[in-house]
């Protein structure tokens, strides 16, 4: 196994770490409905976006509103996966996945950003056709890198995707070295 690898998975544990830490404070100091009304919400959040937005985001409409392309998110996030456009920030997952730091959240005082979203970028996967490991079992690569299991073959090699589980951290499209992997909004209503 590469050491760019093994940076990575680290990488991965420790956000997970984090995040975890996070949750479990968020939990010790939030009622257990709020926490139901959280995960009840997120679907909606995702609705109507047009383009995938920073993993905090509030429901598309509010955004829009609330927004006001100050760029402090973008300048915050410490893989520059965030830039704005048409005067609000976009987030792309070319070269660096969303390890839900929270940073970009952190650093928006308009509340178009609001750390009671579940973190999700809205991106799910699209395995293409062409995916090596859809030919033999000798490419797991992507399932093997989802820190959330969201990924499998069946026994006939062939890949899904469990969408609830995934969000949309970007991580398989950037192990797939063969380029076969593109990230799609999950609700794209144009
Ligand atoms: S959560 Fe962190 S990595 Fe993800 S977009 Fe925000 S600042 Fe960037
Ligand atoms: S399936 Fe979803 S959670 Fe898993 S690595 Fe891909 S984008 Fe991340």
């Amino acid at each position: 196994m590469s050491d760019s690898r093994d940076a990575c998975d680290n990488r991965s544990l420790m956000s997970s770490r984090e995040v975890s830490r996070r949750g479990l404070f968020r939990g010790l100091l939030s009622p257990a409905k709020k926490v139901v009304e959280q995960t009840a919400s997120s679907e909606e959040t995702l609705l109507h976006r047009q383009y995938p937005r920073p993993p905090q985001a509030i429901a598309e409409p509010l955004f829009i509103q609330k927004c006001d392309g100050c760029g402090r998110c973008a300048e915050a996030c410490p893989v520059g996966i965030l830039n704005i456009h048409e005067g609000r920030p976009t987030l792309a997952i070319e070269y660096a996945e969303c390890d839900a730091c929270g940073a970009c959240t952190s650093s928006c005082e308009s509340g178009a950003l609001d750390a009671s979203v579940v973190m999700d970028t809205g991106l799910r996967p699209v395995i293409l056709p062409q995916c090596l490991g859809r030919m033999d079992d000798l490419c797991r690569m992507c399932e093997i890198a989802c820190p959330r299991t969201a990924i499998f073959f069946n026994q006939q090699n062939q890949p899904a995707v469990d969408s609830a589980k995934c969000n949309g951290c970007g991580k398989c499209k950037l192990v797939c070295y063969h380029g076969d992997i593109i990230l799609s909004l999950k609700h794209h209503d144009s």
